[in-house]
């Protein structure tokens, strides 16, 4: 089977992943890749694997407990603003004075 013009170096994993997310563009290249996924072992192993990572990504975030949430949160948001903060601070350090 040809591979479109756009498809030439052809990647699994990258593939895959497109497809996996629905990032992968052009209706042309989709069905180029659905006829491909029943020639090639590789992406289709890839596409499994891929399926699988989503649903345990979303099982993980199903049930993780309220308590739990609540802190990933408190910790994000406490390295978010040391990130903002700290080179302002390195900045006035280092920065001209009258
Ligand atoms: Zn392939």
């Amino acid at each position: 089977m040809m591979t479109p013009r756009r498809m030439r170096t052809h990647d699994p994993e990258r593939n895959a992943a497109e497809y996996v997310s629905g990032e992968m563009g052009g209706r042309r290249v989709r069905r180029w890749f659905n006829a491909h996924l029943l020639e090639c072992e590789d992406c289709w192993r890839e596409v499994l694997l891929g399926r699988l990572g989503r649903r345990l990504a979303t099982d993980i975030r199903e049930v993780a407990p309220s308590s739990l949430r609540d802190r990933v949160r408190a910790v994000i948001a406490v390295e978010s603003r040391d990130a903002v903060e700290r080179p302002r601070r390195r900045g006035l350090r280092r920065g001209r004075r009258q």
